[in-house]
């Protein structure tokens, strides 16, 4: 049985490798079987360009909400391990990847520690974050420290981000 889940948790995924649709797709279900999780909602599937080297595909990417009593850093670490599951290499910075996986908002906690900050780095300037997060969250989340998500899709551009037929 699932222990008691409490904290409401954004988990943001991207893939641009090995059929990244499928990527997604099977962590979400990882994800979901996770002990002390529970799945909430999940974004459509939405495609970006890449945000660093540009000589590498497109990405996949999605926003899934969950409660959990998992701690920060053990959900982390259990993102990880599906990460490395799917044959997560990290090459080079802002590079081709199967899956990544970034815990976005943990609550209302701002946490700032070596292997952890949350709110996830860039969210401000992330629309493959910020679009998905709206879907699923509303324009009235505040994200700690920054605002309203109303206010920061306001000085957000698409970027060519586009939803994918479901
Ligand atoms: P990346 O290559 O983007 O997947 O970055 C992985 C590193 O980011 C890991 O070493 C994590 O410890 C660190 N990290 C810091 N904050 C977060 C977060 N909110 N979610 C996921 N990873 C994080």
């Amino acid at each position: 049985m699932k222990a008691q889940a409490e904290i409401e948790v954004y988990i943001g995924l991207g893939s641009n490798l090995e059929q990244p649709e499928a990527q997604i797709k099977s962590a979400r279900k990882e994800i979901a079987a996770l002990p002390q999780v529970a799945e909430c909602a999940f974004s459509s599937l939405y495609r970006s360009a890449p945000m660093g080297p540009q000589d590498q595909p497109d990405y996949v990417n999605a926003v899934m909400k969950i409660t959990t009593d998992l701690s920060p850093m053990a959900l982390l670490h259990a993102l990880q391990e599906i990460e490395n599951r799917h044959g997560r290499v990290r090459a080079r910075r802002w590079g081709e990847r199967t899956l990544d996986l970034d815990i976005l908002l943990y609550g209302d906690q701002h946490i700032v520690q070596p292997d952890l900050i949350i709110p996830h780095i860039g969210i401000a300037e992330r629309a493959f974050v910020l679009y998905p997060l709206e879907e699923i969250a509303g324009s009235d989340l505040v994200i700690p420290g920054q605002g309203t998500l109303a206010q920061l899709l306001a000085a957000c551009p698409l970027n060519g981000l586009c939803r994918l037929p479901a």
